[in-house]
């Protein structure tokens, strides 16, 4: 199954970002609103509670001038005595803070004035005189100030309409019989340092009886002004004390902005924006006060505006590394996967291609569910649609030959069990058609659990009905083999290692009485060593002899067989042993005797002499040796024919024949020569040797006694091989000499010497 590689998690590190800084951003936004509001709302309140304090204060001192007024009222004329326990009274230091003092001015028309400054001289004060100097239309005098200090003192006889900004609200409270302010001036009592802006309240004393409705009949009703003067700074100081040390605000008289106006600052450096301007309507007069704020960003707040936007820049990027890094390991880890995958994938398919290639099924065992797949070529294998064969793996097993099933489940288990590396077994199993097809089926589990249970299992199965039927055959044929092929091996030395029954069966012998044993105990004495050194020989140089041997066969009888023997050579090349087949050629020797062979003596017959002669001609020719030729005839033969019969003749030949068989070499060959003639070819011989072997025989011969007949001789005629010779006149020169002994009076032995 091919892995998915979705690249869109890349975006979330981007997302986080982006994320993490809107919420910075509007965490700040929030935090920093929140404190503006907060701020405004206090603000708001310290700018109402201060308005409502300067307020509720100046009402006081309207308070204080009614009942100033009121002290006026209620006495044709209050004196200086009165007036100073009036204003004691009221405790101005400790209940009014701010307040200058308590007075009362008196209008003067301009034909009293030395009346009434002779007045006050009277009283005491003899430089006393209405000031500043000069003509005016109405004059007003500051008579009485308490308290009476250093600094009222100054004020005293002080006309203040004299001075325009204190006329207009004199002017104006005299008209209107309420208590008014006036607008900013500075008071006469301030003299060099710290001279404040000041401003002044009146409350007009009216004469007694007088109507007092109009504007007009107020003025001409006029007596005199309570009044009040007010030093700003010490004013507000007094009012708010230390109430609101961080707000900032500006009272100025009227309703500009400027300078001249400014009657109070309460924090001259401050330099911050106009937060809220209020017109404040005291006593006829406007002021208008102003709110400076620099607070929301007090120390604490920034803190906290900052603080939270700061977190969250800083778990954001936190958040981002991390997510990065994940992506990161994520990536790299989906690399190694993704190359781990596609290897598998390359050798999962190579796998499959070579067994799709090789035509094989294929099959997937869920241990844990008991579930199998199938391939399409298991079931077409098996001549199954697609769709045939559910994934059961009961219905598996029932398709498995049931002489087989225990063998294929015994290998599974043995797989399973650990004890196997690979599964691995040969069975049949049912096609659809009801017949059985021979596969070989392979399995390996390649998945386990961490304690190393198995849990699934792949396989393939492949058709080898062909094989098998191959190898039944093949099984046949070897049976076939080894009943009919006499094959045997050995080791170096000859001891068997392998016999086939054919081998047995023509030895006489079983398998294990050959097995072990040597291979000389089937050695017929018959057969020369010469024959057996010259085969080790040969097959020890690695080279294949070839030839017939004459065997004995437990019970003792011979056989022959045609050899082949090979050395058996490992991958090295080296020789492990040997290798024979034979064939039984017993039957072939036979007629092969027989066809040599002189029925009546047994002896070789003229075929095998002549046949042996040319071969030992040859050898003489090529190794410049030499052989002899003894030819015999038996004496005065024909008599024995004629008195005991033609059989009594045959028996004579025979004896004569055995005499002589058995009184030569093995190496000499003696065979009849026709009639009651015989020939001996005697090997190597000299010529000397050969009528020595003559003369010895003769003897023999005239020795023994012969059946009917008794005592008879022979006479021999000798003759050896020279160059240039062959076999006609090696004979003729043995016949010559023959003729001779027979001349010289039989029982006697010539040779060629003498011809
Ligand atoms: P010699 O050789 O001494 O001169 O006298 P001989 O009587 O032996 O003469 P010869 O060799 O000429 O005669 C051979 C006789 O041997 C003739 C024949 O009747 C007899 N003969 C040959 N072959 C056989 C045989 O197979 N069986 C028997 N019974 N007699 C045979
Ligand atoms: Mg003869
Ligand atoms: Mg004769």
């Amino acid at each position: 199954m091919p892995l998915h590689f979705n690249k869109s998690y890349k975006i979330w590190p981007v997302v986080t970002i982006i994320i993490g800084l809107l919420l910075s951003f509007f965490s700040g936004w929030f935090t920093y609103n929140y404190y503006k509001e907060k701020e405004n709302l206090r603000l708001d309140l310290a700018s109402n509670e201060i308005v409502l304090l300067v307020q509720n204060r100046m009402a006081a001192y309207e308070q204080v001038l009614k009942s100033g007024v009121g002290l006026f009222k209620a006495s044709d004329m209050v004196s200086r005595k009165e007036w100073a326990i009036f204003v004691k009274e009221h405790k101005l230091n400790e209940n009014f803070k701010g307040i200058q003092g308590f007075g009362y001015s008196e209008v003067v028309l301009p034909q009293n004035k030395h009346q009434h400054e002779e007045r006050i001289r009277k009283e005491g004060f003899a430089d006393f005189k209405i000031h500043p100097d000069g003509k005016r239309e109405l004059y007003t005098s500051i008579i009485y100030l308490e308290p009476f200090d250093e600094r009222n003192i100054r004020a005293f006889g002080y006309d203040m309409f004299s001075e325009k900004v204190r006329r207009a609200a004199m002017k104006k409270a005299m008209q209107s019989a309420k208590a008014v302010l006036s607008g900013k001036i500075t008071l006469v009592q301030e003299f060099n340092t710290d001279i404040q802006a000041g401003f002044l309240m009146y409350l007009p004393v009216y004469k007694k009886g007088y109507k007092l409705d109009t504007p007009q009949e107020r003025a001409s009703a006029i007596q005199g002004f309570v009044y009040a003067p007010f030093r700003a700074n010490d004013l507000m100081n007094g009012i708010l004390g230390k109430m609101f040390p961080d707000i900032d605000f500006e009272i100025y008289d009227g309703d500009s902005l400027n300078k001249e106006n400014l009657l109070y600052d309460s924090n001259t450096n401050n330099k911050s924006t106009l937060y809220k301007k209020t017109k404040v309507a005291i006593n006829e007069h406007t002021w208008t006060l102003t709110f400076r704020t620099n607070s929301i960003f007090k120390s604490e707040n920034i803190y906290i505006i900052f603080l939270i936007p700061s977190l969250i820049l800083i778990l954001t990027f936190l958040l981002y590394s991390l997510l990065n890094s994940l992506i990161k390991t994520e990536e790299s880890a989906m690399e190694i996967a993704k190359k781990a995958t596609q290897k598998l994938q390359n050798s999962e398919e190579r796998l499959r291609y070579a067994l799709e290639g090789a035509g094989d099924g294929l099959w997937d065992w869920n241990l844990v569910t008991n579930e199998v797949f199938f391939s399409k070529r298991w079931k077409e294998m098996l001549g199954f649609a697609e769709d045939e064969i559910g994934s059961d793996i009961d219905e598996w097993k029932n398709m498995i030959h049931p002489e087989d099933l225990k063998h294929m489940e015994a290998d599974i288990t043995a797989h399973l069990e650990g004890k196997k590396d690979t599964y691995k077994n040969e069975h049949r199993i049912k096609c659809k058609d009801g017949s059985y097809k021979w596969v070989l089926d392979r399995g390996i589990i390649v998945s386990r659990t961490f304690d190393g249970t198995p849990l699934r299992m792949v396989g393939s199965h492949s058709d080898i009905s062909e094989r098998k039927q191959s190898q039944l055959k093949l099984a046949y044929y070897l049976q076939i083999i080894d009943k009919n092929v006499i094959s045997s091996t050995t080791d170096l030395h000859g001891k068997i290692t392998k016999v086939s029954q054919a081998f047995c069966d023509i030895s006489g012998y079983s398998k294990d009485e050959l097995l072990g044993k040597n291979h000389n105990i089937l050695r017929h004495k018959d057969m020369p060593s010469t024959i057996y050194k010259e085969l080790w020989k040969i097959i020890r140089a690695g080279n294949v002899w070839e030839g017939e041997i004459k065997n004995m066969r437990k019970d003792g009888s011979a056989y022959w067989v045609d050899v082949t023997i090979s050395p058996i050579k490992n991958e090295q090349g080296e020789t492990v042993g040997y290798t024979s087949i034979r064939h039984d050629i017993t039957d072939k020797k036979h007629i092969e005797e027989l066809s040599v062979t002189d029925r009546l003596t047994q002896l070789y017959n003229r075929l095998k002499l002549d046949e042996i002669f040319s071969m030992k001609l040859a050898s003489a020719r090529r190794y410049n040796s030499t052989f002899s030729v003894i030819m015999m005839d038996i004496d005065y033969f024909k008599s024995v024919n004629d008195t005991w019969g033609h059989q009594a003749g045959d028996d004579i030949l025979k004896e004569f024949a055995t005499i002589i068989k058995n009184n030569i070499r093995e190496t000499d060959v003696v065979g009849r020569w026709g009639g009651e003639e015989f020939l001996i070819l005697s090997s190597q011989s000299s010529l000397e040797s050969a009528i020595e072997l003559s003369e010895k025989l003769r003897d023999l011969v005239s020795l023994f006694k012969f059946s009917y007949a008794g005592h008879k001789t022979a006479s021999f005629g000798v003759s050896s091989y020279h160059a240039g010779d062959d076999e006609k006149t090696m004979v003729k020169r043995a016949d010559d000499a023959l003729y001779r002994a027979k001349e010289n009076g039989r029982n006697r032995v010539e040779s060629e010497k003498y011809n």
